[in-house]
């Protein structure tokens, strides 16, 4: 199994310019009015209206952190808006998570009995690697935050804070305050390899008879970014398999690359860039 895991870096903003006024009660009615009648509106959006990939180390070919800016600081289900009273709540934050761990966890079933939950498991942080990211990453997060662009409007850094500093106090702080992304995922692989469950040409179950799975369990290994969308397509495909139609032929779409091996645009396109040498692939297996 696999997930990613996120934390929030806050400010505090000094200008009135975030939506943290919109969260009081009493505006409720008129954004829920707004929205429903005219399709505009605070509630019109989710607000994650900027995102961005970067890469956390030079080792990766392509990025393996995800941003999304969000202008409120507030955690992910709502709750503690964390602006500040001196500056009228107003805040903003970001959303940062590597996205190609190389943590795996579990689920395992415990009970014949189909009402019982199983045994989830993510082991977030386990690994060498995981960690040393997460370091990578906070720091990444704040030196974007500290650019001048933001000086205008940063009134200080609300979490985690000036007290987390060191390595160590940036993973206390990951593992006490991250959250999970909600992409657990990749449980039943799609593969022929002995550890895989689903066979990719009929979505079927090896070994089982009248046995499909299309979701995210069957993923081989966790998208590099929000998985909805990789969700939908293997749901497409699936739905073609299934029916008995052809499904489409893949694409070769250009994405970008850093280092040898990893060209912009498929092999042997004379427009791809002369090659950096020593370089790893950033979805390579774990070893
Ligand atoms: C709050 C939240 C926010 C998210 N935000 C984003 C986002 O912004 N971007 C993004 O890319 N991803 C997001 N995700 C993740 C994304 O929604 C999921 O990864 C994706 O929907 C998984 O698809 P799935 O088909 O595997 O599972 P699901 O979408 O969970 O579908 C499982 C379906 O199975 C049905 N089901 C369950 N048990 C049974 C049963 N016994 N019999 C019959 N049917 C059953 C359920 O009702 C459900 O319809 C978010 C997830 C959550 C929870």
């Amino acid at each position: 199994m696999q997930d990613h895991l996120e934390v929030y870096i806050q400010h505090a903003s000094k200008q009135p310019v975030s939506i943290a006024p919109w969260l009081k009660h009493r505006h409720k009615p008129r954004i829920g009015a707004e929205w429903m009648f005219l399709r505009r509106g605070v509630g019109a959006s989710n607000h994650f209206e900027a995102g961005g990939f970067v890469r956390s180390n030079d080792r990766v070919d392509y990025p393996n952190l995800m941003f999304h800016f969000l202008p409120i600081a507030i955690r992910y289900d709502g709750s503690k808006p964390a602006g500040g009273e001196e500056n009228g709540g107003h805040g903003y934050q970001v959303h940062i998570g590597p996205m190609y761990s190389d943590v795996r966890g579990s689920l395992k079933i415990r009970s014949r009995d189909p009402r019982e939950h199983p045994a989830l498991r993510f082991n977030y942080l386990s690994t060498e690697n995981d960690r040393r990211e997460w370091i990578e990453m906070v720091r990444a997060a704040r030196d974007i935050l500290e650019q001048p662009a933001f000086s205008a409007f940063s009134a200080g850094e609300i979490s985690p804070g000036p007290g987390v500093q060191t390595d160590q106090e940036i993973l206390d702080w990951v593992a006490q305050d991250a959250e999970t992304a909600l992409h657990p995922s990749c449980t039943a692989k799609m593969g022929t390899d002995d550890a895989s469950v689903v066979d990719p040409a009929t979505m079927r179950v090896h070994g089982t008879q009248g046995l499909r799975v299309v979701d995210a369990s069957v993923f081989p290994y966790v998208t590099n970014g929000n998985i909805y969308a990789p969700v939908m397509m293997v749901a497409e495909k699936a739905a073609d398999l299934i029916a008995g139609n052809t499904p489409l032929a893949p694409l070769d779409v250009p994405f970008y690359r850093h280092g040898t091996g990893m060209p912009l645009w498929p092999e042997g396109d004379p427009r791809n860039a002369a090659p950096v040498p020593g370089t790893v692939r950033a979805d390579a297996e774990p070893s």
